[in-house]
């Protein structure tokens, strides 16, 4: 019997004992009654009490009067399915930052979010196993699963050269993928605007796609390209997907640059096209008109060929510098530098943190240098010889946001991680992406319904690595739930004070016990990390 038969039998089990009404029913660790309750499908919601038991969901129906270590009267709320973010940063590649620095995770559990899924963007730190160790030491509040990078793989194996993969290299990273989703890993990342992943042909990632698709994984990609060329990606994204016979997902999909504005019509006609002939696409995305990265996202990919050493070298070439200077003031224009300095903002320069919080024309006019394209592309060679920064980029259309959140194949996924109080200025996508959409989108301005919302942050991304017993309020899931007052839940952090709490939350449960109680934190860390394996 397969672990889904399983988990389907004792539910039913756990159903019929809970309707038998000459036995006296046991108590129940945790009772949420007078709620409203959203199961996670895109359905309006019932009402319903919500009965735990360690840390399964044991009963739902009318429970008041049983008898239970701790009742909750959540009267006026919503209980819902813990959020599932299935493209975090949660982990980083220092062991002292993110979930690492921060395990109780407030940013998230504060949004509702339960289970992250990291390793996106191609890269994850390798092997993934270490990080399952690590945490399984040392817990954190919320539950972690990954995938496994195309990126950091082809990085150990290849190098950070711009060359094809031998065959010898691409057999070599076939097994890396393989022992990565043997692991636990739940599908392939790639990050094809990034080096090295940028440096890998169509070819190359199918093949490494299909062995993550051998083991029920599924592909996801922060595409080649989201500006100019960004139809292209699209069309290779799903290319991926129907030739390595696998789920294919378009992570934080957006339009990036003016000049693309209004193409989400296209991008979501081609997904339209491909879902009609049979390719499972999905996407996700976070609900800002900006982005975060590095600021080599605004270099040409010529000049990452080789990696940092090689890129210092060429801006130590007056000639290639030069050469460098110009692509680098056309990324300003045409894509993510949306055609103006003040565009770009600093998040994190580790070698200068006063940086932090600035854009590239606030800081030309303190350097006492005239605001120009050409300026910052200079100011921008500086900064990354120095050290790099990461930035924030507004260059994404309000409109393109609305439309990719209503399509029916879009979920919600954060593309933040785990942060606390601290010198960097982040993307406030990592405090506000959950409780915006909910608050904002949905509620305020009615782009969706609230109910469907939900869907798109629970249900949908964890039936998406076919984690099939959490994401859902059901007899017999994982109790991981969040009480949220959906009248009042709102995002509170923005691009100029990012550490600001979402607010509405009211109660959370990561596997059945409180993370959050009354808005208060309780210390709990009960996070698991989850393997691929155990859903297969
Ligand atoms: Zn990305």
């Amino acid at each position: 019997m397969n672990k889904i038969m399983l988990f389907a039998a004792v539910a039913l089990l756990v159903a019929c004992s809970a309707e038998r009404e000459d036995m006296p029913a046991a108590p129940l660790d945790i009772l949420l009654v007078g709620g409203m309750l959203y199961s996670g499908a895109d359905e309006p919601p019932l009402a319903a009490d919500v009965g735990i038991m360690d840390d399964r969901i044991v009963a739902i129906g009318e429970l008041e009067g049983r008898s239970a270590a701790l009742t909750l009267d959540v009267s006026g709320l919503a209980v819902l399915p813990g959020f599932v973010d299935i493209h975090s940063h949660a982990v980083r590649d220092e062991l002292n930052d993110g979930i690492f620095r921060w395990p109780d995770a407030e940013n998230l559990i504060r949004q509702g979010v339960t289970t992250v899924v990291g390793g996106p963007d191609g890269s994850s730190p390798l092997p993934v196993t270490d990080t399952f160790a690590a945490l399984a030491a040392d817990p954190a509040a919320v539950n972690f699963a990954t995938f496994v990078g195309h990126g950091s793989i082809r990085s150990l194996v290849v190098g950070e050269d711009d060359r094809p993969a031998s065959d010898v290299e691409l057999e070599q990273m076939r097994e890396q993928v393989r022992f990565a989703m043997e692991s636990g890993a739940f599908g392939l990342s790639s990050g094809l605007i990034y080096a090295p992943g940028r440096f890998a042909e169509t070819d190359e990632v199918i093949e490494l796609a299909r062995v993550a698709g051998e083991f029920g994984g599924i592909y996801i990609s922060h595409m080649r390209e989201e500006g100019l060329a960004v139809l292209d990606s699209v069309a290779e994204t799903i290319r991926i997907g129907e030739e390595g016979g696998l789920p294919t997902q378009i992570t934080h999909h957006k339009i990036v640059g003016a000049p693309m504005w209004g193409q989400s019509t296209e991008t979501l006609r081609l997904v339209d096209e491909a879902v009609a002939r049979g390719v499972d696409v999905s996407i996700d995305q976070y609900p800002y008109t900006a982005s975060s990265t590095s600021l080599t996202i605004l270099f040409p990919g010529w000049s990452l060929d080789g990696g940092r050493a090689a890129l210092l070298a060429r801006l130590d070439d007056s000639e290639q510098r030069q050469r460098l200077k110009s692509d680098i003031v056309y990324n300003i224009e045409m894509d993510r530098g949306g055609d103006d300095p003040a565009n770009v903002v600093i998040a994190n320069c580790p070698h200068d943190n006063t940086l932090n919080g600035l854009n590239l024309s606030d800081i030309l006019r303190l350097q006492e240098r005239g605001v120009s394209h050409q300026n910052a592309a200079e100011l921008l060679m500086e900064l990354v010889y120095a050290g790099n920064c990461s930035a924030v980029f507004h260059a994404i259309d309000e409109d393109d946001v609305r439309r990719i959140m209503q399509h029916d194949r879009t979920m919600i996924a954060s593309d933040g991680g785990i942060e606390g109080p601290s010198e960097r200025v982040p993307h406030p996508r990592n405090y506000g992406t959950f409780a915006r959409v909910l608050g904002h989108y949905a509620r305020d301005e009615g782009v969706l319904p609230q109910y469907t919302a939900i869907h798109k942050m629970s249900m949908k991304p964890a039936d998406r690595i076919n984690m099939h017993d959490r994401g859902r309020v059901a007899i017999g899931a994982v109790a991981d739930i969040a009480v949220i007052d959906l009248n009042t839940v709102i995002d509170r952090s923005t691009f100029e004070a990012p550490h600001r709490y979402a607010h509405g939350v009211q109660h959370v449960f990561v596997n059945g016990q409180p993370v959050l109680l009354d808005g208060e934190m309780t210390g709990a860390r009960p996070g698991r990390v989850l393997l691929s394996g155990d859903y297969r």
